[in-house]
């Protein structure tokens, strides 16, 4: 309910689609009402209706003017903490026609590269950066932030050399804090030893101290960081040749703006890179999102987590980019992946690209001098003052020693300036793109010096310093006009499809409305010049807006505790198992291993258990796509007290509200087991039942799903936590946000609330839905399913229904029956969908074959209308295939998507060319992709991960094998989604 003294109209009604006439809408469903649809579809065992226990919608003027207040409770002081998180400036340009742009920020992740080719190459603009900085060979598109982006490089190297058990990994002492507390949150449920290695101050360390630390144990690794956090700038070859003797491979945390002057790790025998790019124009945000990234020297690419985007070809012999060796990912391989990543950080990525296409290597070489220069004078002044610089070769951040740090924080907060205290005696001091001469000063007060003019100072790196060029591609070099770079970014998001153009029913992936509203405060400074480690006083307003989310998402889900920390849903999926793993424990139930998953969940669940230390055990389905119970239960008798948990997915991956679910909960807490909910369907719920009440124990959401963060193309995402009471000891800490300390479970993200700068849009979707906006949603998420379904009756099967044959908040519409009859696939559907102007469903998941559309609550009556004409007209052309007036090779379906190069030139096709490129129902504004069907395994075959020539693109000559530099043999294509 809006408030009755404004004349605005409420916001629910502009974020449910437009519908007419409601009740046609209904009879459209089979139902006289809504309510009568959502009474036969959720089983009344678990409906709990009572009104949520949320403050009432506000609407968008009143809303804004809230969260305003709270920004007003931040206070934003200049960051020199330093400790991974700096101060940069996203260039205007690029906020607001990346950043602000639905264009960019609505895309889903470019799994059908016919419509991605913008972000695909803006990706690859990415990687070109982060391979050209390391000088390593193949970068992938993003990690999740720079210390799980570590532990990600620990597992990756204990694959890579194939160790035994007993195999340690050395940890360098000058890691970032919150890195060290990651990788042993990560390595402990997987008996991985961490083995502190302490280097000493030594500019140059031998490799004496690799030796010491091991004490005779094998080792499988090492992961040491450049700059070490106190600042200090070390040659770490001898340490590289001294692990690599012992049988271990290098993987070095670095700061890609660092390495613009000093020698990169890939020059000096690291085998992996990994690290932050935020500092490239991404606001810290209180700690996120920004982009981690990975690279790796040529012949681990095969064992690199995440997603990585390559060069291969389109139907017409063009270049064309699409993502590279997904057999890798957890969506095909499940508990054999290479890690649980799904959602990255692609928006934050093409932003962190797109920073370098702006400044190009000159700029960023300046914008680092610069921090290396205000630094150097920090120092000069604090050895002025008498005291001791303990760092003698530096990039951007010095530790001094001083009588009493406290007073110097003080002072220099004083002065605008948040310092770090290392302890009692030493303060550490980082500077940036944004530090300004007022700030050394400040900084030179709170030292008791004068700053000095800062002539003759040392050039940064020494001996280290870099000699190797880097970003010699075009793209780094042509775009330094903003009118230039404008139209760059405007010709690659005109490239894309995203729900700026359109509906896009990705199953499961809830591709809901992104509120113009929802979105404005993530760019305001009070929230996102934070720096996640600055005083808790400092950040009252954002840890309001954490505070609110926590309460209000534990009353929509009917669970105790809430914690915002994981950076994604399978980062929560993570840390919820080990909260159930924590739990076995403290009851000394060490036993407990067993995760059961049934077939038809999310890869992430199966990956995520084996990164929890638990051995996955399949339940099957039945029939009617149901959790099989005699299965479960037998599988429950087999595993006794191993039983661990069930992870169960709620309105299943099948589309349907299981009846049994509190049958199915309660078998698995008889058993002694915990019940993982996963809960990314949870826009099927909200409001009408609560996973807390009806039975599970641990459930994590997507926020970049039901809560309104748009998917960015690939991420971000956050996936909160949410747990009942007897969890609640086990949610994960953070060692340098005193109030999570404690916790027995450390931390799973690098900043103690994740990805906090955008958790103003969860909070503004709240506040401006309130508790019946929120119901109305979800039940006309359900009524749009279950109208698509109906409308589809006669054309497409719907794979699985419930007891009274609808659905729930998606639907499997089934393509199996025409492959056999037609030899149609649900590639030839999906891409034929994209010549009327569709993205594609979700493809062969969870079933092969098959295409799962989830219309969600925000598409309007004519849009659903639109879609459903699409694919009753795209069924027609497979009945002309079998009827044989067509051979599939040849007809409209396959030879989908149409260019607009296909209007013109020779003809030869056996269909009507203005049948081929404008289907029915399109008409002259229609979206054209830029390229035909692209063939992923050729890419596979001929992997290109860099920027090719600028000249490849568009020059059919130039195909990419001519520039092909790897070889990867044995990858079989698969294409999901
Ligand atoms: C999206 C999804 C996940 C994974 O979430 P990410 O944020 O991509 O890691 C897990 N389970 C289900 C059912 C999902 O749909």
């Amino acid at each position: 309910m809006t408030s009755s003294d404004t004349p605005r109209t409420a916001f629910v009604d502009r974020h449910l689609g437009h519908v007419p006439d409601v009740d046609a809408f209904a009879a459209g469903t089979g139902f006289d009402d809504l309510e009568a649809l959502v009474d036969a579809t959720v089983p009344a065992g678990i409906r709990q209706d009572e009104p949520l226990d949320l403050p009432p919608a506000l609407d968008e003027e009143d809303a804004l003017a809230e969260l305003r207040g709270l920004a007003a409770r931040n206070r934003v002081v200049q960051p020199m903490i330093g400790l991974g998180y700096h101060g940069t400036v996203t260039p205007p340009v690029v906020r607001r026609n990346v950043l602000q742009d639905p264009a960019w920020y609505t895309a889903y992740t470019p799994y059908q590269p016919e419509i991605s080719q913008g972000r695909l190459e803006a990706l690859l603009t990415f990687q070109t950066v982060v391979t050209d900085l390391t000088g390593l060979d193949v970068a992938n598109a993003s990690l999740l932030d720079e210390p799980t982006a570590a532990a990600e490089a620990m597992t990756l190297l204990r694959r890579a050399t194939r160790a035994g058990d007993d195999a340690v990994f050395l940890v360098d002492t000058d890691v970032l804090p919150q890195t060290r507390a990651v990788l042993q949150t990560r390595a402990e449920p997987l008996g991985i030893g961490l083995v502190d290695l302490d280097l000493g101050a030594d500019e140059d360390p031998d490799g004496d101290a690799v030796a010491a630390a091991l004490d005779g144990r094998p080792v499988f690794g090492a992961l040491l960081q450049y700059p070490g956090a106190s600042g200090q700038v070390r040659d770490l070859r001898a340490v590289v040749a001294a692990v690599d003797a012992a049988g271990g491979k290098v993987a070095v945390a670095a700061d890609p703006l660092a390495l613009t002057l000093l020698t990169p790790p890939g020059e000096w025998g690291a085998d992996v890179a990994v690290g932050s790019m935020q500092r490239f124009g991404v606001p810290m945000g209180y700690g996120g999102p920004h982009a981690g990234y990975m690279a790796v020297r040529d012949g681990l690419q095969r064992l690199l987590p995440g997603r990585l985007v390559g060069v291969s070809k389109d139907s017409a012999g063009n270049p064309a980019l699409r993502l590279a060796l997904q057999t890798r990912e957890q969506h095909i391989r499940r508990e054999k992946a290479t890690s649980n990543i799904c959602t990255a950080q692609v928006l934050l990525a093409v932003i962190a690209g797109m920073y370098a296409v702006w400044h190009g290597p000159e700029g960023l070489r300046r914008i680092a001098q610069h921090a290396h220069r205000q630094v150097s004078r920090v120092a000069a002044a604090a050895r002025a003052a008498g005291h001791d610089v303990v760092t003698t070769r530096h990039f951007d951040t010095v530790t001094i020693t001083v009588p009493d740090a406290d007073a110097v924080l003080a002072r220099a907060l004083e002065g605008g300036v948040n310092l770090r205290r290392v302890d009692d005696t030493r303060v550490a001091v980082t500077a940036d793109e944004t530090t300004r001469d007022a700030h050394v000063d400040a900084v030179a007060r709170a030292l008791g010096a004068e700053a000095p003019a800062g002539d003759d100072l040392p050039a940064a790196g020494g001996p280290l310093a870099r000699t190797s060029g880097y970003l010699g591609n075009e793209v780094f070099h042509r775009y330094r006009s903003e009118t230039g770079l404008l139209r760059y970014l405007r010709r690659l998001a005109d490239m894309d499809f995203a729900l700026d153009r359109g509906m896009i029913p990705l199953g499961s992936c809830t591709m809901k409305l992104n509120a113009t509203t929802e979105m404005e405060s993530i760019t305001w400074s009070e929230f996102a010049d934070l720096h996640p480690f600055a005083p808790a006083d400092q950040a009252a307003g954002t840890r309001q807006v954490v505070a609110d989310l926590e309460r209000w998402l534990a009353e929509v889900t009917g669970y105790d505790a809430v914690s915002v920390q994981p950076n994604s849903g399978a980062q929560g999926e993570l840390a919820g198992l080990l909260a159930i793993r924590g739990y076995h424990r403290s009851r000394g139930d060490e036993q407990r291993d067993v995760c059961l998953i049934p077939a038809s969940a999310h890869g992430t669940n199966a990956a995520s258990a084996v990164m929890a230390g638990l051995r996955v055990v399949v339940v099957a389905c039945d029939e009617a796509g149901n959790v099989d119970v005699d299965d479960l239960r037998t599988k429950i008798e087999q595993h006794g007290d191993r039983l661990g948990a069930l992870m169960i997915t709620y309105p299943s991956t099948h589309g349907v509200f299981e009846e049994a679910v509190r049958e199915i909960c309660a078998a698995v807490h008889d058993a002694g087991g915990q019940v993982y909910l996963d809960g990314a369907n949870l826009n099927a719920l909200v409001g009408l039942a609560r996973p807390g009440r009806f039975g599970a124990d641990v459930s994590h959401l997507n926020l970049h799903k039901t809560f309104c963060i748009p998917h960015g193309g690939g991420g971000p995402g956050v996936g909160p936590i949410g747990v009942r009471q007897h969890l609640a000891e086990f949610l994960p800490g953070h060692p340098l946000e005193p109030s999570l300390a404690g916790n027995v479970v450390g931390p799973v993200s690098g900043a103690p609330y994740g990805s906090a700068g955008i958790l103003t849009i969860p909070w503004t979707y709240v506040r401006t839905m309130g508790p019946d906006g929120l119901r109305r949603a979800t039940v006309r998420a359900i009524a749009a399913a279950n109208y698509v379904a109906r409308r589809l009756q006669g054309s497409w099967d719907v794979l699985y229904t419930g007891r009274n044959g609808t659905v729930a908040h998606e639907c499997i519409l089934d393509v199996r029956p025409l492959a056999k009859a037609a030899g149609i696939t649900v590639d030839d559907v999906a891409k034929r969908l994209v010549d009327h102007g569709f993205h594609a469903p979700t493809m062969s998941w969870p079933v092969t074959g098959t295409l799962m559309v989830e219309p969600t609550e925000s598409e309007d009556l004519a849009e659903l209308d639109r879609f459903c004409d699409a694919m009753i007209e795209i069924r027609a052309e497979v009945d002309r295939v079998v009827a044989g007036e067509w051979i599939v090779a040849e007809s409209p379906l396959r030879r989908a998507p149409h260019t607009a190069e296909d209007l013109v030139g020779e003809w030869d096709r056996p269909y009507d060319r203005r049948l081929g490129v404008y289907p029915a129902g399109t008409t002259r504004g229609k979206y054209w992709p830029p390229v035909g069907r692209v063939d992923g395994a050729f890419g596979d075959r001929n992997l290109v991960c860099a920027c090719p020539p600028v000249s490849a693109f568009g020059e059919p000559e130039a195909a990419p094998d001519e520039v092909s530099v790897v070889e990867v043999a044995g990858e079989e294509p698969a294409l999901v989604r």
